[in-house]
């Protein structure tokens, strides 16, 4: 989402792919390299620009549109497209450079893409949208940027489950003959090929990586935070499918969430919002103004220096930044959106002891789940909709499926449990619950017994390039 333009509007700063660059370099230097190679990890392989004509309302409209691959070590290069319109070739740089140091540090097997279409969703009627997505995938499918052994998009900002059907659908029309098309594209409905839980994996993995920290014992929660998660007040900015989620899954542990940012404005209340009854008034007009639950303010920038616990910033980049990251008065800032504080923004919240959760953790929720879909459709999986034997032995399949993302063993007993009761929706939540853990402990571990490293994003990126840069290594580069 956009935050309007505001007193505290945002200065000029270095730029998004900039700051993602500078918070590489400063964890390649904690990473002994062999010459060169730390600059090619650094650089994106490539970057495919369509310009495309689609025939709408009598007249030919041209969109522009990117898909970069930062890194295919190893494929398929995993990223969501954004339909969005001020992205451009930068912006879609430095997503894809941090889905690549996202996938690394959770240990997914993917290399890092991203892509964008310069679109206003608003501006266009669904059936336009398919047409336009449509044509755009055959500019994707052509080149090889979208393909299930190659290059795998999935829902981003301004793009649904809706826009991922359309693509499968259009690739699977150009070619019929691939046996694993459906596996194109992750984030699909569960009718047509998707994973129950998907939809809600990042706000939930969001959820998940607070509760982490919370019951980590290290010594960035000996802050003045409460000691419980229950006992916490907290922003979030974006009400979107990330900031929803979020929000739902943290209402369900009892923190009250004291005010949602979005772009026509900021809705408040101390009591803590009734969530659900805010979603169905966004839902039918798109603004949160006019919610009775809840004071409205028009300045929505301005709440992000609101006083409470936890800051959840899940919409656009570089949304905290110099011109307001010294008045931020949380004591927690969880990244649900990707880039959403500036490096310099960084470097004063760390000195002034404000501990961030960074994205490549924070918001990885998705692609993991992303990654269990892929793997369920190029297993070739009909979960759920067949009879109690044969859906037992697909079960273990998944199962088996999931040791292997997860590089761990189930013990017998969470086995029977899942082959008993466990719904699809069972396996997905324990198997990204268990990825969301292991990963904290890692990298709250590294953080701990290395001196040079005080903030949990440095120890991400010092996970992330370890892992890179083995890859690189182990075929000879
Ligand atoms: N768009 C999401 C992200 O930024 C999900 C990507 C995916 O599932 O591939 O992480």
């Amino acid at each position: 989402m956009n935050t309007k333009p505001t007193a505290s509007a945002k200065p000029t700063h270095r730029g998004f792919l900039s700051d993602v660059d500078a918070m590489f370099l400063r964890a390649a230097e904690l990473v002994p390299m062999q010459e060169g190679l730390s600059q090619k990890i650094q650089v994106c392989n490539e970057t495919y620009i369509t310009r495309f004509g689609v025939r709408l309302r009598g007249q030919m409209f041209t969109f522009e549109g990117w898909r970069s691959v930062h890194t295919n070590h190893p494929v398929p290069a995993k990223g969501g497209i954004r339909y969005a319109p001020n992205v451009d070739q930068e912006e879609v740089e430095a997503l894809a450079a941090l889905m690549s140091y996202k996938c690394a540090l959770m240990e997914l097997p993917f290399g890092g893409s991203k892509g964008a279409l310069k679109i206003d969703v608003s501006e266009w009627s669904e059936a336009e949208l398919e047409r336009i997505t449509r044509r755009f995938t055959q500019e994707l499918a052509r080149q090889n940027f979208i393909s299930p052994a190659l290059n795998v998009p999935a829902p981003d900002m301004g793009t649904s489950e809706q826009t991922m059907v359309w693509m499968a659908n259009e690739y699977l029309r150009m070619n019929p003959q691939e046996i694993n098309a459906v596996a194109c594209v992750t984030g699909k409905p569960v009718a047509a090929g998707g994973i129950d839980g998907r939809t809600e994996a990042t706000g939930r993995g969001v959820h998940y990586a607070i509760r982490e920290f919370f019951n980590t014992e290290c010594e960035l929660n000996r802050t003045e935070l409460p000691r419980a998660l229950k006992d916490c007040r907290v922003i979030i900015q974006g009400f979107g499918n990330v900031g929803y989620h979020a929000a739902k899954c943290l209402t369900e542990d009892r923190c009250k969430i004291v005010a949602v940012i979005e772009r026509d404005g900021v809705i408040k209340n101390d009591d803590g919002l009734d969530i659900e009854a805010l979603k169905a008034h966004f839902d039918a007009g798109g603004a949160v103004k006019g919610y009775s639950g809840g004071s409205y303010s028009e300045d929505g920038a301005k709440a992000l220096e609101d006083p409470c616990d936890i800051l959840i910033p899940a919409a656009l980049e570089s949304v905290i930044h110099t011109g307001n990251a010294e008045r931020i008065q949380a004591k927690l800032i969880v990244e649900a959106a990707n880039g959403p504080v500036t490096f310099e923004a960084d470097r004063i919240l760390n000195d002034r002891g404000i501990v961030i959760i960074p994205d490549l953790y924070a918001n990885a929720g998705g692609v993991t789940v992303s990654y269990f879909e892929w793997v369920k459709n190029i297993t070739h999986m009909a979960f759920g909709l067949m009879q109690r034997r044969q859906r037992e032995h697909e079960q273990a399949r998944l199962v088996e499926g999931l040791e292997e993302a997860l590089g761990k063993r189930f013990t017998d007993e969470q086995k029977a449990s899942f082959a008993t009761g466990g719904t699809e929706l069972d396996l997905v939540r324990s198997g990204l619950e268990e990825k969301m853990r292991s990963t904290f402990a890692k990298m709250s571990e590294l953080r701990e017994e290395n001196p040079d490293i005080s903030d949990l994003r440095t120890a991400g990126y010092v996970l992330a390039l370890t892992r890179i840069k083995g890859f690189y290594e182990a075929i000879g580069i």
